[in-house]
């Protein structure tokens, strides 16, 4: 229903004197949901002005029955020209950063073993955070990829990530290495990588190091 109809519909009720309603509200993932369908609802996505800019729609990544999801921002040039996320300088360093943590605490665990995806599937211009409309458009289909995936932890990179799944107001800094849940599963913040990439931040590239740890244990222990 939309939302003339659904405001006529209760203006009708309005009418009637009826001042209370009992609705079920229909469930933002369809059952027997899977990737593949989403994908396929998506289609050629002009739901937000994001879609103005793109090339290519960056959905996700990786196996779809992981354990682990690691959530960032949104695609950059790189993700925007290929459709994969992560695939730039940012990706290249969270790949080593996973892989090398995975094998210095002994867990065989590669990137084509996890899922990785974005909150908004667009590249937004000139690198810019998303904004609250594109979030929330897009955040439909991040909600229902958690959904269908339903990984035994999730792993935010940076503000967007953690607003996006957890609508706090503190800042990474605070939030990051510690646990937050989404829908009950278990949520893990740090820092984006494009954020470690900058030289000064070799304090911040420790801790991360230190969170993906904490998230590998929990999840493959
Ligand atoms: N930064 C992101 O947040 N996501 C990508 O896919 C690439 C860079």
């Amino acid at each position: 229903m939309d939302r003339e109809a659904l405001r006529q519909q209760l203006s009708f009720y309005r009418d009637l004197k009826v001042d209370t309603l009992f609705v079920r509200l229909p469930g933002l993932a369809p059952d027997n949901d899977s990737l593949f369908k989403i994908r396929e609802d998506m289609g050629e996505c002009t739901r937000c002005k994001l879609h103005k800019g793109r090339n290519k729609i960056v959905f996700g990544d990786g196996n779809d029955h992981s354990r682990l999801v690691f959530v960032g921002e949104g695609p950059g040039a790189d993700e925007d020209a290929q459709g994969i996320p992560f695939i730039g300088r940012a990706g290249q360093l969270l790949t080593q950063m996973i892989e090398n943590t995975a094998s210095k605490e002994g867990i065989p665990l590669k990137r084509k073993d996890i899922y990785i995806c974005n909150v908004v599937k667009c590249r937004p211009p000139e690198n810019r955070t998303p904004e609250p409309d594109e979030m929330e458009t897009c955040g439909q289909y991040l909600y229902r990829q958690l959904s269908v995936i339903k990984p035994k932890a999730i792993c935010a990179l940076g503000a967007t990530a953690a607003k996006a799944l957890l609508a706090r107001k503190e800042g990474v800094t605070r939030m990051r290495g510690n646990w937050f849940k989404w829908n009950d599963i278990p949520v893990m913040v740090t820092y984006h990588p494009s954020y470690l990439l900058r030289p000064y931040n070799q304090d911040a590239k420790r801790e991360a190091w230190e969170d993906l740890k904490k998230v590998l244990h929990f999840v493959y222990d």
